[in-house]
């Protein structure tokens, strides 16, 4: 996402949804290691609360550092201080159509209403899938072959029921509907799997870039 769009979040204060934070600071702070870290200042129109959020550039492009950031800068958002606590489910590295589906999940879980909510844990599952290359024909086959393929573990095997239940939802109108509780576990599955798929890949490829870099500082 562009940096002006970090402050469309939910308000850990006032627990207002996806409101727009106002951007009142932002700086590219230098170590003196010279590592560099991005940080916003956001505040919350509605209750006054500010907001800190670490961002990371989504290039790995080196800013001029005391500067303030482009609020056209594609960025991740890393962490956010306070943190939510509506928002159980933070999860580093997400493509944003994947992160846009989860959210949505959440928001309308948090507003009671499963059925909705399991529709966009599918559209979450679906597009997740897609980003590793795998559109099967039914969602179960699709994250089965993310299994068969190592790019998740095999111990999400156990609990493909979940993912079924997701699949089959809307398909015959005499479907029983998912209640709060399926949808809060399909949920708790969607956060494991996107954390398997994207965070950790994620973390490690940071790991691998912060160990090379050290490696060219000993040379
Ligand atoms: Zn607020």
């Amino acid at each position: 996402m562009r940096f002006a769009e970090v402050g469309y979040r939910d308000c850990p204060w006032c627990k207002t949804r996806n409101i727009a934070l106002n951007v009142q600071w932002s700086r590219v702070e230098q170590a003196d290691s010279g590592k560099q870290r991005f940080w916003g200042v956001f505040t919350c129109p509605r209750c006054a609360g500010a907001v800190l959020v670490e961002v990371k550039p989504a290039t790995g492009a080196n800013l001029t550092s005391y500067s303030e950031i482009n609020r056209g800068l594609n960025v991740f958002v890393m962490k956010q201080v306070p943190e939510d606590g509506n928002r159980a489910h933070e999860i580093a590295h997400l493509p944003e159509d994947v992160e846009g589906f989860f959210r949505d999940a959440e928001v309308v879980l948090g507003a009671g209403v499963p059925d909705a909510a399991a529709v966009q844990l599918r559209k979450t599952l679906e597009a997740a899938a897609a980003h590793k290359g795998i559109r099967e024909r039914t969602l179960v086959q699709s994250i089965q072959k993310l299994i068969e393929d190592g790019a998740v573990t095999v111990d999400f095997s156990e609990v493909l029921h979940y993912v079924r239940k997701l699949g089959n939802l809307g398909a015959h109108f005499t479907d029983e509907k998912l209640t709060e509780d399926d949808v809060q576990r399909a949920l708790r599955f969607t956060a494991q799997l996107l954390r398997n798929l994207f965070e950790v890949p994620g973390e490690l490829e940071l790991l691998k870039t912060a160990s090379e870099e050290a490696d060219a500082g000993t040379e």
